[in-house]
């Protein structure tokens, strides 16, 4: 049990040496996720609009056929307004005349409408690029950042994580997860040295009797209030 003690407090030691290793990098790991999610989402934004440019566009041109069209009929029937027999004729070919000039008149302003919201549609994609740039400019500062603390940091990180795995595993599996479990829990500590007579987690006063049991480390403490194993070094006491 005393080697168990033992092992737990080296596991400790070098989680709180990784943990000051991340906390150099601050919080650009998860900044930069963001921007990259961020920049995810401007890039479909971008595919969106241009597709929807590209309809409008197609649109248009297929107005501009069935103008055409509407146009040349238009021209038969004023042709042949001229040479109508009768009144009758001449009310129907007149008819026909009006219908087509409305189907013009209604598909020149779609084609207006069109080129009214592919305006739109362009201010949109010329905003997106802006947020595009600007992302990728930020995300460009923040690796740099990162790759520079890690170009410092990575050799120790190693080295340390080869250490602790070298622990980790001298411990049960029982135990160690017992361990794990009680560092997500309690915000990376697990481990609580006895100081001052109190749990060093949660400054919990510890009866003078269950001190003298955990010096002697019969079997694993952990502490009535945080849960986290509590365990006594020589020389960190009082
Ligand atoms: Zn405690």
């Amino acid at each position: 049990m005393k080697e168990l003690v033992a092992n737990f407090v080296q596991l400790q030691e070098f989680d709180n040496k990784l943990n000051s290793l991340k906390l150099q990098k601050g919080d650009l790991p998860v900044l930069i996720e963001h921007l990259e999610e961020e920049l995810q989402d401007k890039q479909t934004n971008a595919t969106e609009l241009t597709e929807r440019i590209s309809k409008l566009q197609s649109d248009r041109k297929m107005f501009e056929k069935e103008i055409e069209a509407s146009k040349a009929q238009l021209q038969k029937k004023e042709d042949k307004l001229y040479n109508v027999q009768n009144n009758k004729e001449y009310d129907a070919i007149s008819l026909e005349i009006d219908t087509r000039k409305v189907e013009i008149d209604n598909l020149e302003s779609r084609i207006i409408q069109t080129l009214e919201q592919e305006e739109e549609l362009k201010q949109a994609v010329a905003a997106n690029t802006q947020e595009i740039e600007r992302i990728t400019q930020q995300l460009r500062e923040h690796r740099e950042e990162l790759d520079e603390i890690n170009k410092h940091t990575q050799e120790e990180e190693n080295r340390l994580r080869d250490q602790r795995e070298v622990v980790a595993q001298k411990i049960d599996r029982r135990y160690l997860s017992q361990y794990e479990r009680i560092r997500k829990a309690k915000s990376g500590l697990a481990v609580a040295r006895i100081t001052r007579n109190s749990c060093g987690g949660c400054y919990s006063a510890i009866p003078p009797q269950r001190i003298v049991e955990i010096r002697e480390a019969g079997r694993l403490h952990t502490c009535e209030y945080c849960g986290r194993i509590l365990v006594w070094v020589d020389g960190n006491g009082d």
